[in-house]
């Protein structure tokens, strides 16, 4: 063994017996508990909760989403049955994924009845699907006043009651997190 560069030998460094996970430590009775240590456990929700086709998390909607948006929407029991997820990425095809694990459906933005705001550049695009407030409207009164009154629009009549989010808005839920982020970008 005649090293060339006089390099450092270490001593190996053997395997030893690690603690490990506390609950995966052989010595623990087996519970049939801890989830680390049961493979494929079956879980209350059975469909993943990432997008078939791009892997992105997706936002659970209520059926009353997809029933509402979707151009052909599946048949209501499975619907009803059904979990549901609103895909955010700017470039995947598909809105809404989800139904049970027997009847899985993908829904593509071609087939959703609105323009979705996520999915798109258009400037005439909707960003608040109640009160039919576009992201150009914003800009435009943003440019001409250096703010928007949209937010304390939409704020004040969804305290009202007038939203229906669920029904109209393809992420399921208020906009105002997107309108917030629009008029920032709007006041730069
Ligand atoms: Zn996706």
């Amino acid at each position: 063994m005649g090293g060339e560069a006089g390099l450092p030998v270490f001593p190996a460094i053997l395997p030893t017996a690690e603690p490990g996970h506390a609950c995966c430590a052989p010595e623990e009775p087996d519970d049939g508990g801890d989830a680390c240590c049961t493979p494929a456990a079956p879980e209350p929700e059975a469909l993943p909760a990432t997008c078939p086709a791009c892997g992105t998390r997706g936002r659970k909607v209520g059926a009353i989403t997809v029933r509402s948006l979707a151009l052909q929407p599946p048949p209501d029991a499975l619907l009803d049955a059904g979990t549901w997820r609103f895909c955010p990425d700017r470039d995947c095809p598909v809105a809404w994924f989800g139904g049970t694990p027997d009847d899985r459906r993908v829904i593509t933005v071609a087939g959703s009845r609105v323009p979705i705001y996520q999915k798109s550049d258009d400037p005439d695009r909707l960003v608040c699907y109640c009160f039919g407030h576009t992201v150009a409207g914003i800009r435009a009164e943003v440019a001409a006043t250096g703010d928007s009154t949209v937010p304390a629009d939409i704020a004040e009549r969804c305290r009202r009651g007038e939203d229906r989010c669920p029904e109209t808005n393809p992420q399921g839920s208020c906009c105002l997190g997107n309108v917030h982020a629009e008029v920032r970008a709007a006041r730069g």
